[in-house]
């Protein structure tokens, strides 16, 4: 289905980039422009203008421009569509579709619309039970508030109560006229040997929002003491909920993971809510299942920085480590934080309060493979067995990482770290990669290239290089990778040098040394007479 030029035109003609931008951000008027603080980064002055006479927005921090559409997709982490859908709503605009949908295509989108108003009721009857009914205050208002939930962040999140009772939501439900195939549908309702009852009963209720934060699912927790029933219970999956998909806070994390540029990703409902209430509000969890590819990308539309908050216990860093190796696939920048023994985020923020639990994350988030690094050579020290398994282990994490500089400089930190030639590393990573191309892939297949930029620019940033210095670093460090490992293969049939050559083409090397070595590099490749040898280890130029 597409929508018709007409309504295209018809929404651009009425939108007021003004009217759109001040939605989201406060403007205020300062010659012919209307400023703000960027929404897309973090300031305390404002560089972020709306041009009203161009219909356009730009901010001179950090470059982000476009029209009324552009922010919306920007800023809602919207598709184009979807963002002509959410200014035609604003203006009301009628959609019209170019092409007729299909009776199925209608009845399928009427359903899931009624799945979504069921669940917006069900929603509200929870809030009001656990707000108004004598059960909800008593068992469900002071377990939050045990938790050291205020009134402000229980609304904040819509928590609510199940009444301990088989039909409290069946009956309420359907005197308000809700079908009980939708309830059905919808997962609130359970139909078995031609029953019908309630899916949670005397529980605290966490509902689960999408990213445009319509209710789309439940989890609930159990109260009283009984080991017949799991502690906690999700709706099942359903037409408007794919488990896969959703990231439990994403809906109100958004903006905050783009302007801190980072999502810290935990492991319950509840770690979210304590980290909202100590002031972190970029911050996820999924729901009701564990780490997916998809989750992955849904966070990647807002930052390529991810950061895993650990409970402290070895055991259970080990136990989710293989979901940090798809992570590091996905082309992220991933950094992990741990807890103290016997402590998770939940804990140890209401413990140490709100400055302090900030301050613990910022002083204690390190990158991840210096962490895994750290945590399998601290018990490995003189038990080589153990020694070369751990290697294995964090080799095996850098395979993942699809950017090849980021694995050579990676390589390099860890063949320091563990006192290991660079080369032998190399060897074996190439071995896994190899041995990994041979299997089917089983998650299919997103080797996408990306570049290293991030990373070295923020390794770089901190040690606060001018920028001529930085660039001249950088063509350092690729002459330091082609002169020790350009017939290395990197992924499939292609070597190093390949690759590396393909990414300099257009660029010119600024340092006369390095653009001399690289034109003599070139020329012995021309006349094949590159070897497989490091030709140096380290440049001292
Ligand atoms: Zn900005």
């Amino acid at each position: 289905m597409a929508i018709s030029d007409q309504t295209i035109a018809r929404i651009n003609e009425l939108t007021e980039i003004e009217e759109v931008v001040s939605d989201y951000v406060t403007l205020k008027r300062k010659g012919q422009n209307l400023w703000a603080n960027c929404p897309f980064h973090e300031e305390k002055t404002p560089s972020f203008s709306v041009a009203p006479s161009k219909g356009i927005y730009k901010c001179f921090g950090c470059g982000k421009a476009g029209d009324a559409i552009s922010f919306i997709r920007e800023y809602e982490g919207l598709g184009y569509i979807e963002a002509i859908k959410l200014l035609a709503n604003k203006y009301g605009v009628e959609i019209e579709e170019d092409q007729k949908a299909s009776p199925e295509e209608i009845q399928e989108k009427n359903q899931k619309e009624s799945l979504l108003i069921a669940l917006k009721y069900a929603g509200g009857y929870f809030q009001k039970l656990l707000w108004e009914s004598e059960e909800g205050q008593a068992i469900g208002y002071s377990y939050f508030r045990e938790r050291g939930f205020n009134d402000k962040i229980v609304k904040k999140f819509e928590l609510g109560y199940a009444l301990d009772r088989w039909d409290g939501l069946l009956k309420e439900a359907v005197a308000n006229g809700y079908n009980p195939d939708i309830l059905e549908k919808s997962g609130l309702i359970i139909r078995k040997e031609e029953k019908e009852y309630d899916r949670f009963r005397g529980r605290v209720i966490f509902p689960v929002h999408n990213l445009s934060g319509r209710v789309i699912a439940f989890g609930a927790r159990i109260l009283k003491k009984d080991n017949k029933q799991p502690k906690y219970i999700n709706s099942p999956e359903t037409e408007v909920y794919e488990k896969s998909k959703v990231l439990y806070g994403l809906h109100l994390a958004k903006q905050s993971i783009r302007q801190n540029n980072n999502c810290y990703l935990v492991e319950g409902y509840t770690d979210v809510i304590s980290l909202h209430l100590s002031g972190v509000e970029n911050v996820v969890a999924s729901s009701g299942t564990s780490l997916t590819v998809e989750h992955i990308k849904q966070i990647s539309r807002f930052t390529e920085n991810l950061t895993v908050l650990f409970d402290g216990d070895e055991a259970g860093i080990k136990a989710s480590l293989r979901g940090i190796d798809m992570i590091l696939e996905q082309g992220l920048n991933v950094r992990a934080c741990v807890f103290p023994d016997g402590e998770d985020p939940d804990s140890y923020a209401r413990k140490l309060g709100r400055s302090d639990f900030q301050q613990y994350l910022d002083t204690h988030t390190v990158d991840f493979i210096r962490f895994k690094t750290d945590l399998f050579t601290r018990n490995a020290k003189d038990d080589p067995i153990k020694k070369a398994e751990s290697i294995r282990e964090i080799i095996s994490s850098i395979s993942y990482i699809s950017d090849p500089i980021k694995r050579a400089i990676y390589l390099r930190e860890c063949s320091n770290q563990l006192q290991m030639d660079e080369n032998t590393l190399y060897a074996q990573l190439n071995s896994i990669i190899r041995e990994r191309s041979k299997k089917p892939k089983e998650r299919g297949n997103y080797r996408e290239e990306q570049v290293a930029e991030p990373e070295l620019a923020e390794m770089l940033e901190e040690s606060k290089l001018s920028e001529y210095q930085i660039i001249s670093l950088q063509e350092k460090e690729s002459i330091r990778l082609l002169l020790n490992y350009s017939l290395n293969v990197i992924e499939e049939e292609y070597k190093l040098y390949e690759f590396m050559l393909n990414e300099l083409e257009d660029l010119e090397f600024q340092t006369p040394i390095f653009a001399q070595i690289l034109t003599i590099f070139k020329e012995k490749l021309e006349q094949d007479q590159v070897k497989q040898k490091h030709y140096c280890k380290s440049l001292s130029i």
